[in-house]
Order: structure tokens, then C-alpha cells, then sequence
């Protein structure tokens, strides 16, 4: 049975904060420091689970996409974005992406981030599939996130970040949140955290809290083979379901088809090589030498990720291998340097040298399109309860994420949730009471959890697979551990994504975007919308049958310009 709400160990420590911010990626650090602008005299506490820059925001390599080159315009962006998403984004959700987009590109070169530009400071905006425009700002090459990153941090520090309670932002790393505390009518009434720290706040401890904001990021360690960093166990989204709010989108996970492959059953976090090294020039080859995109689709090398993914598991299968190669020895030293210094160095950091070799690569689980399911101020079902970036469902990627959106996302509805904030924060209320069913799982079911969801709810998916996953998550949810740790923590959290994932994958019984059905390989009228699950509350433990999961079937968002409350 998954618990709607864990057993957190009696806090050590207790503080207040007007907002927690929750993780320090594009989306947390923009909401904290955002806030701060609207809120100078409020105490803002941001937390962040491992070291500041450790979650995907510094990994990304190709850009952040705005309409902000000449002839191209926030209407065509939007058009992008909805083919990509496969009829079911929500339309208000793009218009406010696109619409705020350019604005908060330019708020983020204002605050110090140096994009690749010309020798009269014009942005060189690039291509990527999907995009019928070049607004595609990037830099280093190959390294935006990592400027991003830097940039904010800067900005975070020059804030005022310290550990001292007060007014301003305070900063604690090594603080996992581990579930939300409510007030006795369900509102959010603060978070608790295991501190990994000295001093006062080290262990269990609580921070009470009239707003939190989730912006943890994604999940791709519900997949044993993942580009996401280690962080990347969907926290987040399992503690908001925990606490009674929606996700939505979740069977929508993005396979990255060219990831640095590292040897049979490699696992955890995989280099990326990005989809702009076929952009110029690069193909894929099986392990026989054959080109098995060509003809395949009219892009051939360059078509939507998830046909390629596809692809290279075909490939794989045909020649009973468990890797393909893409061949960009043609491109010569002079553009890997140029354009992708970060990717020749993680090659060569393995042993491969893509000027001179074939590069092993395979699919891996890359994006999260699904999500806590929030509003356009970023408002979940549970007052209080934010969320931003990958964690949250905003209705932007629908089935499928235009590459190079997620980081606008990020910063844009960070935004939005802080402009929402200063016009009046949620008002404070004690935590009630507490009766919450015990429930953590022992770390070592993380593994298995990654294998079956592999092998099962990966890239190609199929009835019967599903339905046998589903059944294997249930017996795992029996392997309770006795003794409360972080590993546990995540293992849980990780349980719960990987259920509800099964499980909303099953229901949807045809393919669309991201989300490929062996058994109904075609998209369906029936299913032009979103699957919202929730934790139904655990009233007594005959509830186990249906898993606690109710899930229920909502349209998409249509346009409905000039609304207020965008
Ligand atoms: C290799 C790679 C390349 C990419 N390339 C691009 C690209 O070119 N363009 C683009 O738009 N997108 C790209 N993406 C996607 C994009 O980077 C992410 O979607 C985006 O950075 C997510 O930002 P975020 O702030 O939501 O989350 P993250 O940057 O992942 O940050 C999450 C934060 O939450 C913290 N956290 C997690 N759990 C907890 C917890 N329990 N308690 C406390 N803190 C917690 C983490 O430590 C981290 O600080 C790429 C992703 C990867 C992995």
C-alpha cells in the first residue's frame, strides 16, 4: 500500500521562515530571489538538498529558448511549443511562457549570465528540433546551465545568503526535505528537513512555514540509466502527492536517444551528448555500420527524440546489441572546440575521442513533462503548496517538452509564483496534528525499482509490461524498512513516482509524444488531455486494493486571452 503521508521522526529543531524555497536549481534560486525583490523585509529560507549547484540546472548544454530574435515573435514560439507537446498543452500555460519569456531572459543578463554573442553584444541564437526559429540563446557552447547557474548563485550570495535566521534569504545545503507539515484544515504550515550540518540545525528538524515553494526537479532516478544528477529523485512531487496535492503528466518522461553509453548495466547519471551535435552533422549507426534513420523518418538523424529513442531500440534489438554509435568524426577538432568543448571533454574523460571515434550511445531517461499540477501563479491544490521548474506540471510541455524550454519554465513561473507572493503571503497557522501512517521503504528497493521500471515503463511500453510492473511495485511496497535514513527516504519517494507512473501509463492506452505503446501505436481522440492522480487520504487499511492512486481524466486548458489572472 503507498501511504498517503510518512512518519517523520519528532524534529530536533525548529525555526520559522515567512517562504521555504525548496531545491537551488534555475527555478528555486529565480523564486527565492525573486521574492526577495518583492518581499525585501519577509525571511525567505531556501534549502537545497546536496551542494547548491548539484541539481540538473548546471548539466544543461543546449540553451534557454525566448523569442528574441528578429522576425520571431512570442505567437510563433507558441506554435513550436504545441506541435511538440502533441495536442494536449495547456494553451494559457504557453502563452504565459512565451509571452514573459523574452522579459525574464533579459532580467537573467541583466543579473550578471553571459550568453554566446557577437563582437557588438548581439545574441547567437541557434536551432534545435522543433523550433522553426533560431531563439535558442546558449553559452559557453555547450555549458549554458552551468552560466545560469553561476549567475544566480552570484546573485543569491551578493542577496545577502547566509545561515543566520532573519530577514532576507538564509541558505541551507545538505537539507533534504523530507514532507510537508499542514495545518489542521490542510494548509501548508511548513516542512520538515534532515540538516546533514553542525550546529544547532543538524537532523530532523522543522521549519514552520505559511508558503513553500517546490522546485526540486525531475525524476530520472526512477530509471536506472538517466541523465539527471543524483539529486534527481523526485522529492518534491512524492511529498506534494504525500500532502494531498495533484500531478499530472507523469507517464510523459522524455528519453534522451544519445547518451554516452558506459558499459552494460551501467547506472546513475550518464553524460549527455547533445541533440545539437547531429545538428551539425552527426548521424547514428548500428553496430553493422548502417544508418537506420535515414528513411526512417523525413528528418532523418534530426528527428523528435522520441522517434530516434525508438529507433536506437530497434537497432539494438535487430543486432542484439545494447548500445548504437553516432559518428561525428567528420565535424573535425576545430567545431568540437568550438561549439562543444564540454562534450569532447566528457568523451575524452571516458576514453573515447569523438574527433577520431565512433561515440557508443544509448536512450536514457532525460525530462520530466509531468508534475506537481499548478496553476498560471504556480498554485497547487493544497494552499500554500507552490511549484516550478521540472517538478511541476504547468500544462507548458504536454506530451512531449520543446527542447530548451524547461529552463525557461523555470525561471518563468518562478516568477510568477513571487509575483503572486507579494501580493499577500498565505497567513500562518500551527501544524495540526499528526497521525500518519509509518511507510518507509528499504533503500536497497530503489534498484529494483530503477530495473523493473527500465525493462517495463521505459521507452516502448506495453500493456502486459505495465500491468506486471504495477504488480511488482505492489510487493516492493511490503519491504518496509525499520530505520529511518535518507537512502529510505528516496527509495520511497521513488516507489510512489514509480506507481503512479505505471499506473497512469496503463490508463493511457495509446501513444502520444514522449509516451510510446507497443500495443495501441496510434493517438487516440479519446485521450487528448491530461491523467491527474492523487493520494486518495488513507481512511482505513482495507484501501490497499487500489494502490491509495485515484486518477482521474482532465481537458486541456484552452486559450482564453486576456484573462486577469495570467
Ligand atoms: C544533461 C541535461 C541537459 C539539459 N539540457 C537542457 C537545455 O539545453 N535546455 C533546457 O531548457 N533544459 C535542459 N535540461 C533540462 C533542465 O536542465 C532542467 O529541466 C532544469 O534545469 C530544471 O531546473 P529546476 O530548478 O526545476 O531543477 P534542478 O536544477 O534539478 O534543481 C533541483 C534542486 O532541488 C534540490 N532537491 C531535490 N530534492 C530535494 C529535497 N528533498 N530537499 C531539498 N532539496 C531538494 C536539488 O538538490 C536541486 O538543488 C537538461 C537537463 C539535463 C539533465
Amino acid at each position: 500500500m503507498i501511504a498517503r503521508r510518512l512518519l517523520a521522526p519528532a524534529p530536533g529543531w525548529v525555526r520559522q521562515a515567512d517562504i521555504v524555497v525548496v531545491g537551488s536549481g534555475v527555478a528555486g534560486v529565480t523564486a527565492a530571489l525573486s521574492a526577495h525583490d518583492a518581499l525585501p523585509e519577509k525571511n525567505i529560507l531556501l534549502v537545497t538538498k546536496s551542494l547548491l549547484d548539484d541539481g540538473s540546472t548546471r548539466w544543461a548544454q543546449g540553451g534557454i529558448a525566448a523569442a528574441l530574435g528578429p522576425g520571431d515573435t512570442p505567437e510563433q514560439h507558441l506554435a513550436d511549443t504545441l506541435t511538440a507537446g502533441a495536442g494536449i498543452c495547456d494553451v494559457d500555460a504557453v502563452r504565459a511562457l512565451v509571452t514573459d519569456g523574452p522579459g525574464a531572459v533579459r532580467r537573467l543578463i541583466a543579473l550578471g549570465a553571459r550568453f554566446d554573442a557577437d563582437a557588438g553584444g548581439v545574441l547567437e541564437l541557434t536551432r534545435e528540433g522543433g523550433h522553426l526559429r533560431r531563439r535558442i540563446a546558449h553559452a559557453g557552447g555547450d555549458a549554458t546551465g552551468a552560466e545560469i547557474s553561476r549567475a544566480l548563485l552570484r546573485a543569491l550570495a551578493e542577496a545577502g545568503a547566509g545561515a543566520d535566521e532573519g530577514v532576507g534569504i538564509d541558505v541551507i545545503e545538505h537539507a533534504m526535505s523530507l514532507d510537508l507539515l499542514l495545518t489542521s484544515d490542510s494548509r501548508v504550515a511548513g516542512i520538515t528537513l534532515h540538516v546533514i550540518g553542525e550546529g544547532q540545525q543538524d537532523g530532523v528538524g522543522a521549519v514552520h512555514a505559511p508558503a513553500v515553494v517546490l522546485a526540486t526537479g525531475g525524476f530520472g532516478h526512477v530509471y536506472s540509466a538517466t541523465t539527471n544528477p543524483p539529486v534527481s529523485t523526485g522529492d518534491g512531487v512524492a511529498l506534494a502527492m504525500r500532502a494531498g496535492a495533484e500531478v499530472a503528466d507523469l507517464e510523459f518522461v522524455q528519453f534522451h536517444p544519445t547518451v554516452l553509453w558506459l558499459g552494460a548495466g551501467a547506472t546513475g547519471r550518464q553524460p549527455l551528448i547533445s541533440e545539437a551535435v547531429r545538428g551539425e552533422g552527426a548521424f547514428l549507426v548500428d553496430a553493422s555500420g548502417r544508418r537506420f534513420m535515414t528513411g526512417r523518418h523525413p528528418l532523418a538523424d534530426l528527428a523528435p527524440r522520441d522517434v530516434v529513442a525508438k529507433a536506437i531500440m530497434s537497432a539494438m534489438a535487430q543486432t542484439g546489441t545494447d548500445h548504437v554509435y553516432l559518428d561525428a568524426t567528420h565535424l573535425g577538432s576545430a567545431v568540437w572546440d568550438h561549439r562543444f568543448p564540454t562534450i569532447r571533454a566528457s568523451c575524452l574523460a571516458h576514453g573515447i575521442d569523438p574527433v577520431r571515434e565512433l561515440i557508443p550511445v544509448v536512450p536514457a531517461a532525460h525530462y520530466a513533462s509531468g508534475g506537481v499540477k499548478t496553476d498560471l501563479r504556480g498554485r497547487t491544490k493544497v494552499g500554500g503548496l507552490y511549484a516550478c521548474g521540472e517538478a511541476a506540471c504547468t500544462g507548458v510541455h504536454g506530451a512531449n517538452r520543446l527542447a530548451s524550454n524547461s529552463l525557461l519554465e523555470g525561471l518563468v513561473f518562478a516568477e510568477r509564483i513571487a509575483a503572486h507572493l507579494a501580493d499577500g503571503l498565505p497567513s500562518a497557522s500551527p501544524p495540526g496534528p499528526d497521525e500518519r501512517p509509518p511507510g518507509l521503504l528499504d533503500p536497497a528497493t530503489a534498484e529494483q525499482i530503477q530495473q523493473l521500471m527500465t525493462e517495463r515503463a521505459g521507452v516502448l511500453r506495453s500493456g502486459p509490461g505495465l500491468t506486471a510492473a504495477a504488480d511488482a511495485l505492489r510487493k516492493i511496497a511490503d519491504l518496509q524498512s525499520a530505520k529511518p535514513s535518507l537512502a529510505a527516504w528516496e527509495a520511497t519517494n521513488l516507489h510512489l513516482l514509480a506507481s503512479a507512473l505505471a499506473a497512469t501509463a496503463a490508463i493511457r492506452t495509446e501513444t502520444r509524444g514522449s509516451h510510446w505503446r507497443e500495443d495501441y501505436p496510434d493517438s487516440s481522440p479519446q485521450w487528448v488531455g491530461h491523467l491527474v492522480a492523487t493520494l486518495a487520504p488513507v481512511v482505513d487499511q482495507d484501501q490497499a486494493a487500489d494502490d491509495g492512486l485515484s486518477i482521474r481524466f482532465a481537458q486541456p486548458l484552452s486559450d482564453r486571452r486576456g484573462r486577469s489572472d495570467g
